[in-house]
């Protein structure tokens, strides 16, 4: 970090410590760049982040990125939770997912479509909590060096051609860029007049933990009912979607326990009686997404470029998935290595990503509305999703199985994440990954290979060995965020790898 005037510049001011922005210093501070984080939250623990409203769904590519950062043995949770769900089934029955609350199976789903899953893979989806996500990420990036400031909110910043200075009420930071992962109502979104584009809201969503005197009125599972849905997972806590056009989430009037009680008995259609309300939070169904995600040295990534309906739970996973594409990139740019164009692929990669998860979610409102077109079309989805092709399908949607990048290529492991290759020596391709660098991964020990992987320094590893199963794959080269870049499947053409590794890093001058 340098100093200049009154003020140390860093690299990068991240707004928010929420997972996305933690992650992201994590990345950047990994590629040796220096990081302030600004959280507008004074204490880093709250009863929303914790069970069971902090509950999180890792789906199987986040999953992977913590792997491949040595993290994931961090995340404890899910051993001492393995049915978090006291109605939940074990067994092939066992329910490990659901579209518009219609569940799918774990007996349903073909694995073996999934061609590219090594036996060696991480789970394809892990339950977490949002405070345990949060304390592994806050220890790592303290650890890297990331300078994180709670109890300030960023308020307002300008930019100039060389940086941006942020303040935080009568307090002034400067850096080279600044990040917004300030959540869905994010300051630096608003104040840098990114267009958020969308759709409006069908309805408000509760989730709410109270005393009942009888709790057993309310039937088990999920419901779908004439006015909306609900699911008590443990008794007094109950989710509830009431289609009010999502009147009440943004009338912001306080959530009284009789208000809760009313749109929990006009949903369920029962007498149920609250005694006593402990928490109880509101969200809605709007989805919409920022229709840039950067402007000059102003980058967004998380909840602050997209919104949607929590159902199917995937913000967290596709917020992850923006820190993990933009980490690598932005310390690219900063430690003067980025090819060009290097950080507009952040958008033209994470853009349509975020776009089909927004689709995702409002398919599923779309089934589920309170009338008869609907309830035909739920019928009809709830038939296909219990068919092995459909569990299958609807599993990997959720747990983003086929992700694929479009980089041009016609090989189809190009644009994808890299399988975990389990090499002759018992290493895993993954745990080569902890340092952020990208990999040029030989099979079958090409000298000229090597030779074209050193004209990028240490941008590159070359990692020459037999794998226990090569999928038929000679060579490939992989990007610091696991994404393979380039594959060859037998003889591999020195030029198109050099072209390849072109677009992605800089070769380094003599
Ligand atoms: C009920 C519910 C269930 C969900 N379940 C799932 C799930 O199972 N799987 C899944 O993938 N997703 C799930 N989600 C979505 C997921 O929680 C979010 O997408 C995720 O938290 C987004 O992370 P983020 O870091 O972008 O934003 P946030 O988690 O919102 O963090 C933003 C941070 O920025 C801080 N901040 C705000 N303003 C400022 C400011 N001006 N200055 C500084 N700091 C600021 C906030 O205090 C916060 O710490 C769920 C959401 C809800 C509501």
């Amino acid at each position: 970090m340098k100093t200049t005037r009154d003020y140390p510049v860093y690299d990068v001011i991240i707004s928010g410590a929420g997972p996305v922005g933690l992650f992201l210093a994590c990345e950047l501070a990994l590629a040796k760049c220096s990081v302030l984080v600004l959280e507008k939250a004074a204490d880093p623990l709250s009863p929303l982040k914790q069970l069971p409203f902090g509950i999180r769904g890792l789906s199987s590519l986040t999953v992977e990125a913590f792997y491949r950062r040595g993290l994931l043995n961090e995340l404890e949770l899910h051993n001492r939770l393995k049915n978090p769900h006291q109605n939940a089934k074990q067994g092939p029955r066992r329910q490990v997912g659901h579209f518009a609350g219609i569940p799918f199976h774990e007996g349903d789903i073909d694995p073996s479509q999934w061609k590219y899953r090594l036996p060696g893979s991480t789970v394809t989806s892990l339950i977490s909590e949002m405070q345990e996500i949060e304390t592994v990420l806050a220890r790592r990036a303290a650890s890297l060096g990331v300078t994180i400031k709670r109890g300030l909110a960023i308020t307002g910043f300008q930019q100039t051609f060389e940086g941006v200075k942020v303040q935080s009420g009568d307090q002034t930071f400067n850096a080279k860029w600044l990040v917004g992962c300030d959540g869905s109502r994010s300051v630096v979104r608003k104040a840098c007049g990114f267009e958020f584009a969308g759709t409006e809201p069908e309805f408000t969503g509760y989730t709410v933990l109270a005393d009942m005197a009888d709790p057993e009125k309310l039937s088990p599972g999920r419901n779908v009912t004439p006015t909306g849905m609900y699911m008590q997972s443990q008794p007094g806590y109950v989710l509830i979607q009431d289609f009010d056009g999502g009147v009440f989430h943004s009338s912001e009037k306080p959530l009284t326990l009789e208000h809760v009680q009313e749109v929990l008995r006009r949903v369920s259609n029962t007498d149920v009686t609250i005694t006593k309300l402990h928490i109880a939070t509101t969200w809605t169904d709007r989805a919409r997404q920022a229709t840039a995600y950067r402007n000059g040295r102003i980058l967004l990534a998380g909840d602050a470029a997209h919104i949607h309906s929590p159902l199917g739970g995937q913000g967290l996973n596709v917020g992850l998935g923006d820190a993990m594409n933009l980490g690598w990139k932005l310390a690219a740019t900063i430690n003067g290595i980025a090819p060009e164009g290097l950080l507009d692929s952040y958008y033209a990669e994470r853009y349509p990503v975020g776009a089909q998860v927004l689709d995702w979610s409002r398919a599923q409102v779309a089934i589920m509305k309170p009338n008869p077109s609907a309830r035909a079309l739920y019928a009809i989805l709830r038939d296909l999703i219990n068919t092995r092709d459909g569990a299958t399908y609807m599993a990997a949607r959720v747990w983003g199985i086929n992700t694929q990048y479009n980089f041009g290529s016609s090989h189809p492991l190009v644009g994808r994440s890299v399988p975990n290759f389990e090499l002759e020596d018992g290493v895993m391709i993954g745990e080569c990954m902890h340092n952020g660098q990208g990999i040029l991964l030989d099979f079958d020990g090409n000298a000229s290979l090597k030779k074209t992987a050193a004209a990028y320094g240490d941008q590159l590893r070359y990692v020459s060995r037999h794998a226990k199963n090569c999928l038929g794959i000679s060579a490939l080269l992989v990007r610091p965020d696991g994404i393979i870049a380039w594959a060859a499947d037998n003889d591999p053409d020195c030029k198109e790898l050099q072209q390849a590794a072109d677009r992605w890093f800089v070769q380094k001058v003599e």
